[in-house]
């Protein structure tokens, strides 16, 4: 592919192109969040397909790398051409803590849109976020079990009987940090040991397009050669008997050899219907340790520890508050704070307890849109279509089960935060371009058909009834 835009570029240039991203980036996330972290990146240099941008705080570019570094990578490179990258600045003048930035004297951070990961001897991607450590994971009644487990696979990985090591709770507890902290101590104990993190989409979809690419034999041996294989969120494996069929034989050639396995799941193993009887057995012959939500020390706990790693100043009354108001989810305590500090740092506001009522007050009224999900709105279009949710991922063109495919499709991207990407792989591992066929042909459908919108309305209502 040749650069659209190369070398020399003038100051027209990189505002059309960050346009032209900006547009892309659109398609891909919710209003809200297209306001609140895109709308106010500000380009300001274009060369040699470096695109240059402007952010108001450090913590702001950590906030967009860490939940759109993918997005924001694919959209540079089919913009800008592959070999693009993106570097950032800070805007000083946004009454920037000098703690916040680090060193000082640095004014300019050239992290290319990847960051920088841990450092090991392998040829292969471990995919660990360095940020999920067991130093920043606060131990509470809720996780103590799952903690102490935790340390001890990473004091021995494959030498106890933790093994499969299996992790269970709602969202937003910490499975991903727990696993993810497991793997890069593995990773900085012992540089040798071969340690891969990956979500269980992320594993289907290489899974599918190793089929596609005639490569099952080399995929399967890449993973059977890890010492620690760490797979999150394994109840996605729901409806993919090809993949289970694979997993499973990886989990045995690992287990036989005595080769850490970690999993989560947001239930236990007996209560995933639907998976493999081989696997949710097999996840049981090591330990089974569920996550519940923190009790108010350690929620004040938490929050503290963000604070502080946020660089952020937040009085006392203030963490009280908004423990005692945010219960039974760490994601949320940690979206209360982000939302304070773009608040804030956005308006040059200071954090007073005004701000933080408001803040908690929109995150309650958020939630009950935060907790439909592409699993939840599949389960009600095939309850209420009277299909089988595992015929909706299946190849079949019949037509009830395409309309119900195609509505499914629809809902999702107008209900939840999901990428078009996201959304394909959750129907039998479709391309985004499936999706945005499937919503275009519902939103025709819609204005033609009376009774074709009242279906959707009705399974809106639905959907929102079932959430709550
Ligand atoms: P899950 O995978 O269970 O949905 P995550 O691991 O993604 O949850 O956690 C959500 C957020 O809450 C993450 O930013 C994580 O760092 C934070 N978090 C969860 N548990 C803890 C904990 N015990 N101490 C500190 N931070 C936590
Ligand atoms: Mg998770």
């Amino acid at each position: 592919m040749i650069s659209e835009f190369s070398e020399s570029t003038t100051a027209i240039d990189y505002s059309t192109v960050w346009k032209k991203c900006l547009g892309k980036i659109k398609e891909n996330v919710t209003q809200m969040t297209y306001n609140t972290w895109f709308l106010p990146i500000r380009p300001v240099q274009l060369s040699n397909n470096i695109l240059k941008v402007e952010l108001p705080s450090r913590f702001f570019w950590e906030w967009i790398d860490e939940h759109y570094n993918l997005l924001i990578n694919k959209t540079i490179t089919e913009i800008i051409g592959p070999e693009a990258k993106l570097t950032y600045i800070i805007d000083e003048e946004a009454g920037e803590d000098e703690n916040l930035l680090g060193d000082a004297s640095q004014s300019s951070y050239s992290i290319p849109t990847i960051k920088e990961k841990p450092k090991v001897k392998h040829n292969f991607e471990s995919f660990l976020n360095t940020r999920y450590t067991f130093d920043n994971f606060i131990t509470g009644e809720g996780n103590q079990l799952a903690r102490a487990a935790a340390g001890a696979i990473s004091d021995n990985p494959g030498g106890t009987s933790f093994n499969p090591f299996f992790v269970y709770g709602g969202v937003g507890l910490g499975k991903t940090h727990l696993i993810q902290a497991i793997g890069n101590e593995i990773v900085k104990r012992f540089p040798d040991k071969r340690v891969i993190y990956l979500s269980t989409d992320i594993f289907t979809v290489e899974f599918v397009e190793s089929i596609q690419a005639n490569k099952v034999n080399e995929f399967s041996s890449f993973y059977r050669s890890m010492d620690v294989l760490i797979i999150d969120d394994i109840q996605f494996l729901i409806g993919k008997e090809k993949t289970q069929d694979l997993f499973f034989h990886i989990f045995n050639m690992l287990h036989q050899s005595k080769k850490q396995i970690i999993l989560t799941s947001d239930k236990p193993p007996k209560n995933l219907k639907g998976l493999d009887e081989r696997l949710t057995s097999r996840f049981q012959w090591g330990l089974t340790a569920d996550i519940q939500p923190p009790e108010l020390e350690t929620r004040i706990a938490i929050l503290r520890k963000k604070t502080e790693i946020f660089g952020m100043t937040v009085s006392s009354e203030i963490l009280d508050y908004i423990a005692s108001n945010i219960t039974s989810n760490i994601r949320e305590l940690e979206g209360c704070l982000i939302k304070l500090l773009a608040n804030s740092s956005l308006n040059s506001k200071e954090i007073t307890f005004d701000l933080a009522k408001k803040t908690v007050k929109e995150i309650g009224t958020n939630r009950k849109i935060n907790s439909i999900n592409i699993e939840s709105i599949t389960k009600t279009v095939c309850n209420h279509l009277d299909i089988a949710e595992n015929k909706i991922r299946d190849k079949t063109r019949k037509k009830e089960i395409v309309r119900a495919r195609q509505l499914a499709m629809f809902l999702s991207k107008e209900m939840t935060n999901a990428s078009l990407k996201t959304i394909g792989l959750h129907f039998g591992g479709r391309d985004h371009s499936t999706v945005v066929h499937a919503c275009a042909s519902v939103e025709e459908a819609k204005t033609k058909d009376r009774i074709f919108s009242e279906l959707i309305e009705d399974l809106r209502n639905q959907i929102e009834l079932n959430s709550t």
